[in-house]
This record gives structure tokens, C-alpha cells and sequence, in this order.
């Protein structure tokens, strides 16, 4: 198996550090994965939150087969195009009515997706005439992607020592963690001292050379942080008083993940730009849009070199990927799955509540299909149980034995199933939780 490990430099690891258990998948089925030993685990976190609708669903692969069958690739570039990607866009905008969207970028993924809104924010403040507004604001601990302008503005700890330096100005406020506070702030207070924090930055920097403001409606990979009511439509409010673009990274609360179509819909704020992917097409084809309203789309009607759109990655707007795109959101209309993740969302958050109380859980929080279990060594000191101490280890071999599959953020459990998930499931999980809490107080020696 080391052998093995050394074939890949799989991402997030540390080389030189002893190998991780490595889950090897072998197949997948609605809410379960199945290991190369034939064991059968509930999935709780839906891949990386892509799996939307599910794994191997027939109708998403039989649309992807009905199209290998016609036009497996064909570029979305230039003068190339077909039919697939207008008839997608059409209904992509129709599903975005509401927010007035405009036109649709295809990419190939959630980083490609962020990077073309970075490069649309700029290029549109040039066809405006202020060419000097390039910089952007974002939240510490937000995940936007991996290439150079969406790490930047990513909130990562430790990305500017790794591959510094990254996008110039760039600046990073904290993000609405109640939790992770020192001041206890919450609910209206924390939303006053977040936009508080904002427009102070925005004023500090110059809105005059500020492109954008970056956010995901709840983040996710740091541990489903959701922000108190008021805080969107006063950052809507702020974005517009001081002309800053408002980007929305949908691209894990986008269709169906949070209760709502569109996690800006929680707060009922319309952004400028949103970018898509994950559960577009629940990840059976890499694929990815940035969707643009009629007030940004507007400032490319005159022809010019300055309006040239100087995009398009070779895989963007696959016929495949618009494929499974058409054939996951009759899914998620048929199936109301977004309905799903609210009903089944608040199920699961009850449960979970009813371990709020253990000594080694700090917070539970969710939204949704979208739930945090924060774990600590010291409920009044919210001291963070490390992902590696032997309780944390024995958490994860207790859900491992158990047959359910979490994923982990660096102070706590994530859990982000597919949306169909059942009530049912639910109850497994929790109740799986329950147990492997208990596992980690033992081995910390706890009673
Ligand atoms: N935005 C958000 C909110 C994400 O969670 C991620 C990936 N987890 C990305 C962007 C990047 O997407 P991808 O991995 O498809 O490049």
C-alpha cells in the first residue's frame, strides 16, 4: 500500500508523514459506498458535498450515454458550439430568474468558475471606465479554489507561505463564526461587527479599487459557517453604497445543498456574479458555470478589444457535463431534493442537538443538508480536539468500524450527505455519532 501511496501526491497531506488509512472506493450506490473489502458505509458526505442527487443514479448516467452516443466532446469555443449548452444556459437562467441572471460562463469546475468571476469583475469595472478597481475582499477560512487568483482569495491559513506571493491586494475579513469568537458575539451583534469589519476595509483600501467582495452564502470546508439573518442584505447593502461587485461561491450551497435552491436565497440577497459546480451536475461530469446579472452582462453590448472574452478552458461547457446537467436538475425538480435537504436537514440538526451536551462536542450547527460538529478537548475553553489526538483518532475509527463515512475540517466533523437522504439515514448517523463520541471520551481516558 505505500508503494502504492507514493504513485500519487494526493492533495492535503503532508509528505513524509505516515500514510492515512486510504478508503478505497469501489462502488456507489443512492447513500452508500461500497470499500474494496465488499463493506457497505453510509456516505455523509456525499464526495466532497457534490453527490447532490445521489450516486449512479440511472437517469443522470443513461442521459450521459444517450449523449456519448451523439456528441461525446465538441469544443464550446469560438465559433464551435452545440446545441446542449444554449439549451442549458436557457434553463440555467430560467432556475435564476428570480436574481435576474443574464448570461452563463461554462468552466470546468468550482476553481475555473471563481477564476473566470475574478477576471469578469475586473474586466467589467475596465469597460466601465475604472480600470484601477482590481482588488478583493473575502473571508478568512473561505475555500474559492485552488489556482493562483482563487487561493488568493481563498482564506487559507498558511497559502501565502506556501505560494506567495499570490494575487496582490487581496484583503481577508473574519467570517461570521460565532463559535471561533473570542467577543461571544452572535446574531445581530456578530452581523453588525462582520459589516462593521467590511466597510471599514472597503474604506481603508479605497472602494475605488476594489473590484469585488468574494463569499460563499455558508462556508463550508472550515465547518458549515453560517451567517447570522441580517448579515447578507447589509453586505448586499454595502457592496452596493460603496460600487463593489458581489460575488456569490454557490458552488457548494448552489442547488438544493442549504434547504434552498441557491444559498443566496437563504438571506434573499441577489449577488452580481454566482459561480457553480459540485452539485450542478452532482459531479458526474467536472463541470462548472459563472452566472452573470443583466447589470454586469450590460457593460459587454459594444464590440470591442476591450470587451473580448478571453476565457474559455478547453472542457468548458462538455456536451457530457451539460448532459448530466439537464438530466441532475429534473432530478432535483421531480424529487424537490432541495425540499429534501431542508425536512431531512432539520431531522438530522435535532439529532445532532441531542449530543450537544457531550463532553467532546463544542457546537453543532446546520443548515440543511450542510452540518458542523465542532469537537473540543475543553467545552469552556473551546479548545479544538486536533484531528489527530488519540480521541479524534478513536472518533474516526469508531464511524469507520460503524460504517459511516464524515468528512473532517480541522476542529470538527462535516456532514454534508447526499440529498436524498432519508430520515432514517439520519437517525444512523446520529446515533453512530453518539457511539463514536462515547469511543473518543474512553480513550481519552474520560468517563
Ligand atoms: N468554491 C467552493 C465553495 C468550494 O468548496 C470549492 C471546492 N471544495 C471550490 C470553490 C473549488 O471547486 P473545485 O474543487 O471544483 O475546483
Amino acid at each position: 500500500m505505500n508503494e502504492l501511496l507514493r504513485s500519487v501526491w494526493r492533495p492535503m497531506t503532508q509528505p513524509g508523514l505516515p500514510p492515512e488509512d486510504l478508503f478505497m472506493a469501489e462502488s456507489a450506490l443512492g447513500v452508500h459506498v461500497t470499500d474494496e473489502s465488499g463493506r457497505r458505509y453510509l456516505d455523509m458526505t456525499a464526495g466532497l458535498a457534490y453527490v447532490n442527487a445521489g450516486h449512479a443514479r440511472p437517469e443522470i448516467i443513461e442521459a450521459i450515454a444517450r449523449q456519448c452516443s451523439r456528441l461525446v466532446t465538441f469544443p464550446s469555443h469560438g465559433s464551435n458550439a452545440h446545441r446542449l449548452e444554449f439549451d442549458l444556459a436557457r434553463r440555467l437562467l430560467g432556475l435564476l430568474s428570480r436574481e435576474r441572471m443574464a448570461r452563463v460562463m461554462y468552466s470546468s469546475g468550482g476553481t475555473d468558475a471563481v477564476e473566470n468571476a475574478l477576471k469578469i469583475a475586473r474586466q467589467y469595472w475596465k469597460l466601465r471606465g475604472k480600470p484601477e478597481k482590481t482588488r478583493f475582499v473575502s473571508f478568512k477560512f473561505s475555500h474559492h479554489g485552488l489556482g493562483l487568483g482563487s487561493m488568493s482569495v481563498s482564506g487559507f491559513p498558511g497559502a501565502p507561505r506556501l505560494y506567495g506571493p499570490v494575487l496582490d491586494g487581496v484583503r481577508h475579513i473574519d467570517p461570521p463564526y460565532a463559535y471561533g469568537r473570542s467577543d461571544g458575539a452572535d446574531g445581530d451583534a456578530l452581523a453588525l461587527a462582520v459589516a462593521t469589519e467590511l466597510e471599514r476595509t472597503l474604506q481603508w483600501m479605497d472602494p475605488g479599487t476594489v473590484a469585488a467582495f468574494v463569499a460563499e452564502p455558508v462556508q463550508c470546508a472550515f465547518g458549515a459557517i453560517i451567517p447570522p439573518a441580517k448579515l447578507w442584505p447589509v453586505i448586499r447593502g454595502l457592496c452596493d453604497a460603496y460600487d463593489v461587485l458581489l460575488i456569490a461561491d454557490e458552488v457548494v450551497t448552489g442547488f438544493g445543498r442549504t434547504g434552498e435552491w441557491f444559498g443566496c436565497r437563504l438571506w434573499d440577497v441577489t449577488p452580481d456574479l454566482m459561480c457553480f459546480a459540485k452539485g450542478i451536475n452532482s459531479g458526474y461530469v467536472p463541470f462548472g458555470a459563472t452566472v452573470v446579472s443583466e447589470r454586469v452582462a450590460d457593460a459587454w453590448s459594444e464590440a470591442r478589444f476591450e470587451a473580448t472574452i478571453l476565457h474559455g478552458q478547453t472542457y468548458a461547457g462538455h456536451p457530457l457535463g451539460c448532459a448530466a446537467t439537464m438530466a441532475n436538475l429534473d432530478l432535483l425538480e421531480r424529487e424537490d431534493l432541495a425540499g429534501n435537504a431542508r425536512r431531512t436537514g432539520e431531522h438530522l440538526l435535532q439529532g445532532l442537538r441531542r449530543l450537544a451536551d457531550h463532553p467532546l462536542v463544542g457546537e453543532v450547527r446546520g443548515v440543511g443538508l450542510l452540518c458542523a460538529l465542532e469537537l473540543t478537548s475543553d467545552r469552556r475553553a473551546r479548545t479544538p480536539l486536533p484531528y489527530g489526538e488519540r480521541a479524534a483518532s478513536a472518533i474516526r475509527r469508531s464511524l469507520h468500524e460503524q460504517g459511516v463515512l464524515v468528512r473532517w475540517f480541522p476542529s470538527g466533523i462535516l456532514l454534508t450527505p447526499p440529498l436524498t437522504l432519508a430520515a432514517t439515514d439520519a437517525d444512523r448517523c446520529v446515533e453512530a455519532l453518539r457511539i463514536a463520541l462515547d469511543d473518543g471520551l474512553t480513550a481519552m481516558g474520560g468517563s
